[in-house]
């Protein structure tokens, strides 16, 4: 099969939700991925921050083989030992007792905390015998909650809503890092705030510790429920295993969502939970963890034994490799390296995920069809680098956590000249 006939197969079969770019790809090792024709790139996207053990990587391909040959699937009629381990990890990993619900992709991980907000406000005792049950969540200007109704009904960026209304009420999008803006949008219906520390596709906006720390204190005032949408920024990727914590360090969720890298490209999605007291309107004490009971959700394919098992090897290398303090290293290097590069106006972002926003000589570079960040992810994948655009201006970085200093470095010059070529043609 070439190349060609593949595209062709995607015209003639494949829904067009998406604009692809001009590469089939075929295999990958490490940080590189191969097309059908042979030609090599630096994955710098990881398939949108999932990668993060890069491409057949040998922990993911022996918990693949091994737990395959054992026990795959059962559904969650029974019990597991990898699921419950994967509980306990992520439990340890945000700190703080609570509990995990599993799914199989970020939409869904969402959609855990969109029901458990509408839960919450059904079964809470309500302030007065006259208020009504609450029910809505704050969600910030232009970030991305996932394409279920639900989700994209919490996004706050327009182009996602588009053709698909009636959305879901029970959502309103507040600007970023404005906490006078956030105390006003408070209302007796609200129940949650949901918010990305860093916002990925929004263009790799960074929330302040003020903000962070603001948020929670909001929510303890009006026992609203603070909810951070960890699925791009969380699990090491931002330089921590809490994305939020390498912004406010000392800030205590309510509830998180995770996907993406969670299982280094094993479809995983998963929803923690805090042991957070809840009183009932029969006077009767539950935790904000218990509040799903059976029959009130689920999902047949959550937290397989496989997904599961390949997920606990992803965390486990990461964690014996030291690819968090690498990530932090690595992503200063870059940021620091971007900023001297002619064409780059500036650089967000923490440890590996990071943007820089191309300056104003590239807003004409738009072609009508793509934006000037398409038109630049695209040269750069003519020149051999995979990168992921956000938003008009800007490219995203989000190579795999083993990615090395020296892959850093051809792909900053990949960047260089290329930028370089676009401005001086
Ligand atoms: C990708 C993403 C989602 C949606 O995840 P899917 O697996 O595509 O459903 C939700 N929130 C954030 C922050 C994301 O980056």
């Amino acid at each position: 099969m070439s190349d060609p006939e593949t595209r062709q197969l995607f015209t003639d079969y494949v829904v067009p939700t998406y604009g692809r770019y001009n590469a089939v790809l075929e295999r990958g090792e490490g940080v590189r991925v191969w097309d059908e024709q042979g030609k090599s790139y630096l994955d710098f996207g990881a398939g949108i921050a999932v990668s993060t053990l890069g491409h057949a990587h040998p922990a993911i391909v022996n918990a693949l083989k091994n737990q395959g040959a054992t026990l795959i699937h059962t559904s969650n009629l029974y019990y597991t030992r990898p699921q419950g381990e994967l509980a306990k990890r992520l439990v340890e990993i945000v700190g703080t007792p609570g509990k995990v619900f599993f799914s199989n992709s970020g939409a869904e991980a969402n959609e855990a905390l969109f029901k458990l907000v509408r839960k919450f406000g059904s079964e809470e005792k309500p302030k007065s015998s006259a208020a009504p049950a609450r029910f809505e969540t704050l969600t910030f200007n232009q970030s991305f909650h996932g394409r279920t109704m639900a989700g994209i009904s919490a996004t706050g960026q327009e182009k996602v809503k588009t053709g698909f209304s009636p959305l879901l009420p029970g959502f309103r999008h507040l600007p970023l890092n404005d906490l006078a803006a956030v105390e006003a949008a408070v209302s007796e219906q609200t129940a949650a705030i949901l918010v990305e520390a860093i916002q990925g596709e929004g263009g790799i906006r960074v929330t302040t510790a003020e903000f962070l720390r603001g948020l929670r204190r909001i929510c303890d005032r009006h026992n609203l429920l603070l909810m951070f949408d960890e699925i791009q920024c969380g699990l090491g990727r931002a330089g921590n295993w809490c994305g939020w914590r390498t912004i406010a360090p000392d800030v205590t969720p309510d509830a998180v969502s995770w996907a993406k890298g969670i299982a280094g490209g094993f479809p995983l999605g998963a929803t923690w939970f805090r042991a957070k007291p809840v009183s009932r309107q029969d006077g009767t004490e539950t935790l904000l963890c218990d509040l799903l009971q059976p029959g009130s959700h689920g999902t047949t394919f959550g937290g397989t034994p496989l997904a599961c098992t390949v997920s606990l090897a992803v965390l486990d290398t990461i964690r014996d490799q030291g690819l968090i303090e690498k990530a932090v290293t690595l992503g200063q290097f870059i940021q620091e390296q971007l900023r001297s590069i002619a064409g780059i106006q500036s650089v967000r972002g923490a440890g590996l995920i990071i943007g820089f926003e191309l300056d104003s000589r590239f807003e004409g570079f738009s072609n009508g069809k793509q934006l000037p960040s398409q038109v630049v992810v695209n040269r750069l994948l003519d020149s051999g680098l995979l990168t992921a655009p956000a938003g008009p201006l800007v490219i995203r970085l989000l190579p795999p956590l083993i990615v090395e200093r020296a892959e850093v470095d051809a792909a900053l010059t990949i960047i260089r000249q290329t930028l370089q070529r676009l401005l001086n043609p």
